[in-house]
């Protein structure tokens, strides 16, 4: 077991325990697969995460330090002037707090009961005094990026809808539209010098967020209920998982059981100690 994967949490993180709040990547998650939501939230044993992009992190901070720049003088990115948008980063009180994985933007819902957070990457305000939703995202290919319109987008459209939904939750006026600002790594340099050089884009999505408290109504069925969900078709990790189980079987009729020690599940010591662990919120 790395030193950053915990199956098995501590039950005080699972649905029920004092810990466990539904954030805005767990709502992803069940729109995904209702299964994988159930076995994290219930049984406690998430998926294991993917090896930290710490590129990608560090492209996010330095976005935030050169936009904190302009919030703090209430000026417009030079991406604003560029694309007509015309708004400034919002100056607030808790910006810092909605920033924040594990904190976010927080609210109890009351239909449910449950609290719901989601951080956010920014939020600019226009004129209007509507706040404006974004998303930062890095990448890098060879063409502009200008549109996000590969199925695998949805995604980022409703992390972007949800955190609109939770300002509008917390009683701001939001804008529809919400922006990614996307870096773009060019690979088109002679040489890499140590630098890496980034196209940035600004493209807009309008956000519908009228799936939101649907998906919530229905996935607080699926945590009440005992039923374990289906598995989502065409999934990898289910795949994988179903042909280990099978070669497992296999080995054991061939070879008479498992014997070696080195065969023994890593992370049982895991199971025993009940290891605290949280989630984060973005
Ligand atoms: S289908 Fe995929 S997402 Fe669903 S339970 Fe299996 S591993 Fe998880």
């Amino acid at each position: 077991m790395s030193s950053y994967y915990k199956p098995h949490r501590n039950p005080g993180w699972n649905y029920g325990g004092r810990n466990w709040r539904l954030s805005r990547s767990k709502i992803a998650l069940f729109v995904e697969c209702a299964r994988c939501f159930y076995i994290d939230n219930k049984l406690g044993t998430a998926r294991p995460p993917g090896f930290p992009f710490n590129l990608n992190s560090a492209v996010d901070a330095l976005l935030k330090k050169e936009f904190d720049i302009h919030r703090a003088a209430a000026s417009m990115h030079p991406i604003m002037q560029q694309y007509g948008v015309d708004a400034v980063p919002y100056q607030h009180a808790e910006m810092d707090t909605w920033r924040e994985n594990f904190k976010g933007i927080e609210f109890r819902h009351l239909p449910t009961g449950f609290t719901i957070a989601g951080a956010v990457d920014d939020v600019w305000v226009n004129p209007q005094g509507e706040l404006i939703v974004v998303d930062y995202k890095s990448t890098s290919k060879d063409e502009k990026i200008d549109a996000l319109d590969a199925d695998w987008h949805d995604g980022y459209k409703r992390q972007m809808e949800t955190y609109q939904w939770l300002l509008r939750q917390r009683g701001f006026r939001v804008s529809n539209t919400g922006y990614f600002v996307y870096a773009n790594a060019s690979k088109d340099r002679p040489a890499f010098d140590g630098k890496l050089e980034f196209d940035l884009t600004l493209i807009p999505h309008v956000g519908d967020t009228s799936w939101i408290e649907p998906t919530i109504a229905k996935l607080k069925l699926c945590l009440d209920s005992n039923a374990l969900p289906a598995a989502a078709p065409d999934c990898d990790y289910c795949t994988y998982r179903q042909a280990v189980e099978d070669d497992l079987r296999e080995h054991d009729v061939k070879h008479g059981g498992r014997t070696s020690v080195s065969e023994a599940p890593k992370y049982a010591t895991a199971k025993t100690s009940k290891k605290s662990s949280s989630e984060p919120t973005g």
